[in-house]
């Protein structure tokens, strides 16, 4: 029932299926390095199941700096819509948006 089930909040993205406990089971598992389909099998057995999470956490903050360091130079080098950019007469910055704009400007 519990694997069956769904989030009770936060995991849903406008246009997909809710997300069952399996589904974030599954992405988290496959982030630590362990496979999907056999851990069952591997976590009935303690003495392998310690170890395999562990290196598997340890993997998992490994990569997780370097994935969001990704994520924001990406987010960083993304060229604002030039259509709709507005420039900051003050310190020259490109904003995306006239509303970015204002935030930005308030700063000033
Ligand atoms: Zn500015």
């Amino acid at each position: 029932m519990i694997f069956f089930s769904e989030l009770a909040s936060g995991a849903r993205n406008p246009g997909r299926p809710l997300r069952r406990y399996k589904d974030s089971l599954k992405t988290s598992l496959e982030a630590c390095g362990i496979s999907a389909r056999g851990w069952e099998s591997l976590a009935s057995d303690r003495g392998a199941w310690r170890p395999a999470v562990q290196k598997g956490v340890g993997l998992f903050e490994e990569k997780r700096p370097k994935g969001l360091d990704q994520k924001r130079q990406a987010r960083k080098e993304r060229i604002p819509n030039p259509t709709s950019a507005v420039t900051c007469p003050t310190c020259d910055r490109v904003c995306a948006s006239a509303f970015g704009f204002r935030s930005h400007f308030r700063r000033h």
